[in-house]
């Protein structure tokens, strides 16, 4: 983990501020649909309540510093293994 990174869980996923990149911008404040997101005395975000976060990354996206990142399970596809008819060149 990126020193100066904070890790705020909800079950399997989490959302990570490096605390080292941001800049106090407040674009995350105010874009978050959730408003869980807030600048500290340090004028650097942090996440008030993981647990109402719906890992949409909006804040992740929008930081222009890249100081925040999600992690989240990779998804599984849970189709049919194989697709004959689906892809067959005409
Ligand atoms: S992932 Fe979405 S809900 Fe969670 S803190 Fe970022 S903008 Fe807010
Ligand atoms: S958008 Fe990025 S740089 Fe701006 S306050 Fe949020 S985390 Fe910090």
């Amino acid at each position: 983990m990126i020193p100066g990174t904070v890790r705020y869980a909800q079950g399997g996923m989490a959302l990570l501020i490096h605390r080292n990149y941001c800049k106090g911008c407040r674009i995350c404040v105010t874009d978050c649909p959730e408003k869980i997101l807030v600048l500290d005395q340090h004028e650097v975000a942090v996440v008030t309540e993981i647990g109402r976060c719906v890992f949409c990354g909006i804040c992740a996206v929008r930081c222009p510093d890249f100081a925040i990142a999600l992690e989240r399970p990779a998804p599984r596809w849970t189709g049919p293994a194989h697709d004959p008819g689906g892809m067959a060149c005409a």
